[in-house]
């Protein structure tokens, strides 16, 4: 079935409200058997792309994830990137900051881990963290900024840092995907107890996690805001709806698979001069006794 695509992009950030984005829709799919086939095709395809991508060696992917918690982050990375070779891609998740990472500007841990050319980079959490849990439990303070930065209209300026660099990463061939898993707060909270009751997922579940739903509203208005105002052409936001795990991977599949089909990757066109190499190779080697 085909899935129109555009419905979870964000193309007009102006009008940007996350409420107009149900967490429940499923292209009116009923369950995981109806998106299997799809889901199946699009890993395979992924994985001829990315080889094709490794061996160019020109463009970059950076696909980078973020949610609340029990979103589905960690399976839709695990499932989707299922088919693809662990050499050409390359999974960093991001945790509350080091002392060393906190001694240096706030993009400084992101940059360390961008993917080289011909390869996916996933991102686990990322910078926006910056303009989400800073902001929420402003944690500025920690960040050791002098007093003329944190006068600045510090979000403002973080919104349009992000934007810059995120534009220099595509103007370089690296081009970016982002993700946001849209849950709702009654599946978080039927998630949560799953973690809870099932003995194999307990060590899924933190108290902080139960700390962090408290902050609900604040993180929907915090997640709006940056969404609203990072969604660019060249970097559009997707929001995913994630209340079911299988739709949300297809529709993951589904844009992966469409971004690295515009980057029109293909194997390396060998010199005629090589060509001909090869063929005086080949009679060495039949020639070896
Ligand atoms: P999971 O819970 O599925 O294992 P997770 O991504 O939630 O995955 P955790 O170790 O639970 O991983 O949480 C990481 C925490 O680190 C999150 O609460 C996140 O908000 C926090 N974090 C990430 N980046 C920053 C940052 N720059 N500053 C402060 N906290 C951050
Ligand atoms: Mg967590």
């Amino acid at each position: 079935m085909k899935i129109n695509l555009n419905r979870f992009r964000v193309t007009a950030p102006g009008k940007f409200k996350l409420s107009a984005h149900p967490a429940n829709y499923t292209a009116r799919m009923k369950s995981k058997e109806d998106a299997k086939a799809d889901l199946e095709a699009n890993v395979k395809s992924m994985a001829e792309m990315q080889d094709m991508m490794y061996a160019h060696d020109k463009w970059g992917l950076l696909i980078l994830f973020q949610a609340m918690d029990a979103a589905g982050k960690d399976g839709a990375i695990k499932h989707v990137m299922s088919g693809v070779n662990p050499q050409g891609t390359q999974v960093f998740s991001f945790k509350v900051p080091s002392a060393e990472e906190l001694d240096h500007d706030y993009l400084w841990r992101y940059t360390k881990a961008l993917p080289e050319r011909g390869r996916i980079g996933i991102f686990n959490r990322s910078y926006y963290e910056e303009v989400l849990v800073v902001k929420v439990h402003n944690l500025l303070e920690a960040e050791k900024l002098p007093d003329p930065v944190l006068k600045d209209d510090i979000w403002k300026n973080r919104y349009a840092q992000i934007r810059n660099f995120e534009k220099y990463l595509n103007d370089n061939g690296i081009k970016v995907l982002k993700f946001f898993l849209n849950v709702s707060k009654d599946e978080q909270k039927r998630r949560f107890l799953e973690r809870i009751d099932n003995p194999a997922k307990n060590w899924k579940f933190s108290s902080s996690d139960l700390k962090e739903r408290g902050y609900w509203d604040q993180y929907q208005k915090a997640y709006e805001e940056a969404i609203a105002n990072t969604s660019t052409k060249y970097a559009p936001w997707h929001i995913i709806p994630a209340d079911k795990k299988w739709f949300a991977r297809l529709v993951i599949s589904e844009i992966i698979t469409e971004k690295l089909k515009e980057l029109k990757v293909h194997y390396p066109v060998i010199s005629d001069e090589h060509r001909q190499n090869l063929a005086g190779y080949k009679e060495a080697l039949m020639a070896e006794e």
